[in-house]
C-alpha cells in the first residue's frame, strides 16, 4: 500500500516550527541539532508511524522546504522462523518490516521457506493457530512450528 509522506530540504529550513504546529496528529517533533551542547538549529523530525500523509505541513511551510512523496506503508512483525530459515531480513530481535496487507504466506517468502517445507508447518499469530492466508498487522508475532507426532 502507498501513502504520502513529507520529505524535508533542511538547507532552506529556518526552524520556525510552523510545520509541527500545523500537523493534526503531532507527527513532527522539533529536534535540536548541534555540537558540544551548543545547539544552533532545530529541525522538524518525522515520526513515520504517526504521519497520516495529509500534507498540511507542506502547505504551511513558508520556505517551501517540504515536498510530499509516495512511500510504501510498512509494518513491523516479529517472526519466529522454523529451523534452517534465511534470517537475513530479520533484525537481531527477530523483527522484520513488511508492506501493510502482507500475509503469513509473505512471511514465508521473506524467510525463503520452500513450499514443500511450508506445507508441513503449523502457524500461529499472537499465539493462535491460523492459516497461511491470515493478514498481518503491525506488532503481530508470527511463529512457525512442526506438528508433534504422537500416538
Ligand atoms: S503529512 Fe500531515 S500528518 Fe504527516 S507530518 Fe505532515 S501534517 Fe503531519
Ligand atoms: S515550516 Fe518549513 S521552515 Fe519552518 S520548521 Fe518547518 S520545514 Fe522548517
Amino acid at each position: 500500500m502507498i501513502k504520502q509522506q513529507p520529505v524535508f530540504d533542511y538547507l532552506n529550513c529556518v526552524s520556525c516550527g510552523i510545520c509541527a504546529q500545523a500537523c493534526p496528529v503531532s507527527a513532527l517533533e522539533m529536534k535540536k541539532e548541534g555540537k558540544s551542547g551548543k545547539y544552533r538549529n532545530i529541525f522538524p523530525e518525522l515520526l513515520p508511524g504517526v504521519c497520516i500523509g495529509c500534507g498540511q505541513c507542506a502547505a504551511s511551510c513558508p520556505m517551501e522546504v517540504i515536498r510530499m512523496e509516495e512511500v510504501e506503508r510498512l509494518m513491523r512483525v516479529k517472526i519466529l522462523p522454523p529451523h534452517g530459515s534465511d534470517r537475513r531480513a530479520l533484525d537481531e530481535r527477530s523483527w522484520a518490516e513488511l508492506p501493510e496487507g502482507s500475509t503469513v504466506r509473505d512471511v514465508l517468502k521473506l524467510i525463503r521457506c520452500n513450499p514443500a517445507k511450508a506445507r508441513l508447518l503449523l502457524v500461529s499469530v499472537n499465539g493462535e493457530r491460523c492459516p497461511l492466508s491470515r493478514e498481518l498487522r503491525d506488532g503481530d508475532v508470527v511463529g512457525f512450528f512442526f506438528p508433534v507426532s504422537g500416538g
